[in-house]
């Protein structure tokens, strides 16, 4: 079968690899639909040195090592059943949760956050076998079935939508709260429909980026530019001087934690999805008069993959307008593409 292989720094190899044939007890034989790509992708690529998760060294719980397939954002079909499979079919149609090991033993997996786990390993990164090949071994139970309605090409995007989506379960919001959410990247985009999946209707999107603004405003968000625009005044506007309920910082930028921050109503919650290279400073007396509650977001739970599969069941997704098709051969182009800033969200077609 074909894969798009990783080597090492820059060396991304679309090639001929042998298809997986083992399926294990309880795991599946998928035969991938469409897979992802997206700054995971281009952090290996460029700088893998930073990722020592993936190296000639086989992962302490998986056993993978490079060369590695990459692609952790996956939809496909299942062709074959392992033992003791029950539940799910050949034909059955899904999206795969990447996330398929975590030590089970540090804080961090005993708090609930696997994803901040230093043995966390993922298919596409650190676990045998990856999306961008056409055939694919996992647990069953990282298997999210699709329905009728939704296409494997939105199945792809399941995984990428998750990281926004739980930024939004983590910012608490409810139906008829009002929102900001600063920065419109692929998981800003994600948020703003996790905000609409949930019922909340009065979102400000701030992003200083004219493509990116253009892009989600595509998708009917309204939107502001915080650098030559009054955000202060719009969010006011939008929630008559009040401040808005919930706030999402998905940027990473000192000036947008701030204004996310401050954009706040007294009792509001912030919640933090973006990673900052920086420390921010903040005004902790306006936290604590305000009963301000700034919360972390990190990955996402199986939990979310049903939740967002739902939505877009009841068609709140579109990947109109900001989702770009490619072929498994274009995969590096794709990626010095995305790196140049061109686009935002890739899917590559496999199957
Ligand atoms: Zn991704
Ligand atoms: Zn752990």
């Amino acid at each position: 079968m074909k894969a798009a292989v990783f080597y090492g720094k820059e060396d991304l190899r679309v090639e001929e690899v042998p298809e997986p044939t083992e399926v294990g007890p309880g795991q599946i034989k998928v035969k991938v639909g469409y897979a992802g790509i997206c700054g995971s992708e281009l952090h290996i690529y460029y700088y893998p040195e930073l990722v020592p998760q993936i190296s000639d060294t086989p992962h302490p719980l998986t056993g993978a090592k490079l060369p590695q397939i990459l692609g952790h954002e996956i939809s496909g079909t299942i062709v074959e059943l392992g033992e003791g499979v029950e539940g799910l079919e050949p034909g059955d149609r899904g999206a795969v949760f990447p996330m398929v090991a975590s030590c089970g033993e540090c804080s961090a997996c005993r708090h609930g956050v696997p994803a901040t786990c230093k043995l966390m390993a993922s298919v596409g990164a650190n676990a045998p076998g990856g999306g961008l090949s056409e055939y694919l071994v996992v647990d069953a139970s990282k298997f999210h079935r699709l329905p009728e309605e939704v296409s494997l090409r939105m199945g792809a995007l399941v995984e990428p939508m998750a990281v926004g989506w739980h930024a939004v379960v983590r910012s608490e919001a409810k139906a008829g709260d009002s929102a900001l959410l600063v920065g419109a990247g692929p998981v800003g985009i994600g948020a703003w429909y996790g905000f609409r999946a949930r019922g909340i209707e009065k979102v400000l999107v701030s992003e200083p980026n004219e493509d990116r603004r253009a892009a989600i405003a595509a998708l009917g968000a309204t939107v502001i530019d915080p650098v030559n625009e009054d955000l202060a005044a719009a969010v006011a506007k939008l929630t008559d001087g009040e401040g808005v309920s919930v706030a999402i910082d998905a940027a990473g930028a000192q000036a947008a934690f701030t204004s996310a921050l401050e954009s706040l109503a007294p009792g509001g919650r912030l919640s933090l999805v973006a990673m900052h290279e920086q420390p921010v400073q903040f005004n902790a007396a306006g936290v604590m008069l305000g009963q301000t509650e700034i919360a972390g977001s990190v990955g996402y739970d199986p939990e979310d993959f049903d939740a967002i599969i739902e939505a877009m069941s009841r068609g709140v997704y579109s990947a109109e307008g900001w989702v770009a098709d490619r072929e498994l051969e274009e995969v590096v182009d794709a990626i010095e593409e995305l790196h140049a800033g061109i686009g935002s969200k890739v899917l590559i077609r496999i199957g």
